[in-house]
C-alpha cells in the first residue's frame, strides 16, 4: 500500500485595521469589554446598510502582490447564508464568486529543498461575534462582529504536517512583513484549517479517502498534531473497508486539544448549503491600475528577497540569513547596527553577536526586540576592539548583551568590569610566576609532558578572569618552564 497525503490549509488572518470591515467600530476588542463596539450594522439591526473599509481592500491587495497572486479588479462581496446566534445579520457577508486574490505561489523551504505551495484565492469577509458558554447559558459578545479578515486558501500541494507548519509560518512571517496583520494565534487574530485526505495505492488501483476539515486549532504544533492524527486515521478506516467513498463528501471534524483526537462535527457539507447570492447591499467595484501601482511602490524587502541579499552582499550562510529574517524586527535590529555599506567582516561578526546573544536572549525571555536598544556605533565599536585585540570574542559577547539589558556604553561595561584583554608582557609573566608557584605538581606534569601546559593556561585565564590574552599567555608559560 502506497499513501500519499493530500494537503490544504484554510488560514484566517485578522486585517489590523483600526475600524471595522463594514462599519466605523472599533477593532479593539481584545481585552475590552463585552459589548462595548458595536452600532446597528454590526449588530445587524433591520435597515442598517454596510460600507466597505478602504482599509481592508489595500491589504488584502498588498498581500495578493507579495505572493504574486492576480488580482480580480472587477470584483464584489457576497452573503454567505446560515444561523447561528453569533450571526445576527442570518448571513455574513464574504466574498465567493468573484474573490479579490486568485492563484498566488509561496516558497518554502522543506530540508533545505525549495517547494512551491500555490493559493488558489483569498477572499475578504467580516468575523462572527463570539458566543461563550457558562453555566448552561449562551452569552454573545459583539465586538468581533465585523472584524475584517482575509481567508488564505491554498491548493493540497502540501505533502506532511511539517510542510504545513512551514508553509502557515511562512505566511505568518509574510503578513508581518507586509503589516496587515498581527497573525498570532493564541490571541485568535490567525485561524488555521487544514483540509486532509490520501491516495492511497493499492494492488494496483488507487482510491481516495473523504474529504476532512479540521477545526478548532489554536496553534501551529495542534494544526501538525490534527494532520498525524487524520492521516493515521484515514489510513486505519482504509485498512478496515477497502473501499473508496466518496472523496467529495467534505467532512468536517474538531481537534480535541486533551485527547488529541478529532471528532466528527459536519457531514457532507458543501457550498450549495451557504445559498450564496452577490451582496445586494453593497455595489460592485472596481479596482484601478494606478490604486494597485501605489501599493506596489509602498511594498516593503520581503523575506526571500532579504535572505538572498544577505547572501549575496554580506555572504551570510542560508542558514544565518533565514534566522535572521525570521522575524521581521530582528531583521530590521540587524540591519540598524550594520549601517550603511558595512564590510563583509564586521557583517558577519554582527551576526554572529544577534543570533548567539540576542536572539538567544529574546528566545529565553519570551521577549521582542526592542529596535531602540540597538545602536550602530556599539557594533562598530566592539568590532575594533575585537580586532585590536583589547577584548576577546568571548568578552564582546558578554558585553553586548550587558549593553542590551542595560542601555549603557560598551566602553564604560569594559572598563568597569576589567575586561580588557591584557596584552601587557610584564603583567602576564607576573600572572604567570604566581601560576607556577601555586601549582608545583602541575608544573612537575609539565616538564614530562609539555602538552599538559593547558591546565596552566587554563589556571592563568581563570586568574586573570579571562581577560589575559591566551596567545602570549602560553607563549610567556613556556617561557618561564624552560
Ligand atoms: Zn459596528
Amino acid at each position: 500500500m502506497n499513501i500519499t497525503p493530500i494537503i490544504g490549509l484554510e488560514i484566517h488572518i485578522q486585517l489590523n485595521t483600526k475600524t471595522k470591515a463594514f462599519c466605523s467600530c472599533s477593532t479593539d476588542y481584545f481585552k475590552s469589554p463585552p459589548n462595548t463596539y458595536t452600532c446597528p450594522a454590526c449588530l445587524g439591526l433591520p435597515g442598517a446598510l454596510p460600507v466597505p473599509n478602504r482599509q481592508i481592500i489595500k491589504k488584502g491587495i498588498l498581500f495578493a502582490l507579495s505572493v504574486n497572486a492576480t488580482i480580480q479588479k472587477e470584483t464584489h462581496f457576497d452573503r454567505k447564508n446560515y444561523f447561528y446566534p453569533d450571526l445576527p445579520k442570518g448571513y455574513q457577508i464574504s466574498q465567493f464568486y468573484k474573490p479579490l486574490i486568485k492563484d498566488g505561489l509561496v516558497k518554502i523551504t522543506v530540508n533545505e529543498q525549495e517547494k512551491e505551495v500555490r493559493i488558489a484565492e483569498a477572499h475578504l469577509e467580516e468575523d462572527a461575534a463570539k458566543s461563550i458558554h457558562q453555566r448552561g447559558h449562551t452569552l454573545v459578545d459583539f465586538n468581533k462582529a465585523g472584524i475584517p479578515l482575509l481567508e488564505i486558501v491554498s491548493e493540497p500541494d502540501i505533502a506532511s504536517s511539517k510542510e504545513a507548519k512551514i508553509y502557515a509560518q511562512k505566511i505568518q512571517q509574510l503578513v508581518r512583513y507586509l503589516d496587515i496583520s498581527d497573525a498570532n494565534i493564541e490571541e485568535g487574530s490567525m485561524r488555521v484549517e487544514p483540509t486532509v485526505n490520501l491516495k492511497i495505492k493499492d494492488n494496483k488501483k488507487t482510491y481516495y479517502t473523504p474529504l476532512v476539515e479540521v477545526k478548532n486549532i489554536a496553534s501551529l504544533s495542534a494544526a501538525a498534531a490534527a494532520i498525524d492524527y487524520e492521516i493515521e486515521r484515514q489510513t486505519d478506516e482504509f485498512r478496515k473497508t477497502k473501499q473508496e467513498k466518496n472523496p467529495k463528501n467534505k467532512t468536517t471534524r474538531g481537534w480535541d486539544m486533551d485527547t488529541k483526537k478529532t471528532f466528527l462535527q459536519r457531514e457532507k457539507e458543501g457550498s450549495a448549503d451557504y445559498r450564496y447570492f452577490p451582496e445586494p447591499d453593497i455595489p460592485h467595484f472596481s479596482i484601478s491600475d494606478d490604486f494597485i501601482d501605489s501599493l506596489q511602490k509602498t511594498l516593503p524587502e520581503l523575506p526571500d528577497a532579504k535572505m538572498a541579499r544577505y547572501q549575496k552582499e554580506l555572504t551570510l550562510s542560508i542558514y544565518d540569513s533565514s534566522l535572521l529574517v525570521e522575524d521581521k524586527d530582528l531583521a530590521l535590529s540587524f540591519e540598524k547596527a550594520l549601517g550603511e555599506k558595512p564590510q563583509k567582516d564586521f557583517a558577519k561578526f554582527t551576526a554572529n553577536l544577534f543570533l548567539g546573544v540576542i536572539k538567544k536572549h529574546l528566545n529565553e525571555t519570551q521577549e521582542t526586540i526592542d529596535i531602540k536598544r540597538i545602536k550602530e556605533k556599539d557594533f562598530t565599536y566592539l568590532f575594533s576592539a575585537t580586532q585590536n585585540g583589547d577584548i576577546s570574542s568571548t568578552v564582546a559577547k558578554d558585553v553586548i548583551l550587558e549593553v542590551y539589558k542595560t542601555k549603557k556604553d560598551p566602553q564604560s561595561i569594559i572598563k568597569t568590569k576589567g575586561l580588557s584583554q591584557i596584552s601587557d608582557t610584564k603583567e602576564l609573566e607576573k600572572l604567570a610566576q604566581q601560576i607556577i608557584k601555586d601549582n608545583p605538581k602541575a608544573v612537575e606534569d609539565c616538564k614530562k609532558n609539555p602538552n599538559s601546559i593547558g591546565f596552566l593556561i587554563g589556571q592563568l585565564m581563570k586568574l586573570s578572569k579571562g581577560s589575559a590574552n591566551p596567545q602570549l599567555a602560553q607563549e610567556i608559560l613556556k617561557k618561564l618552564l624552560g
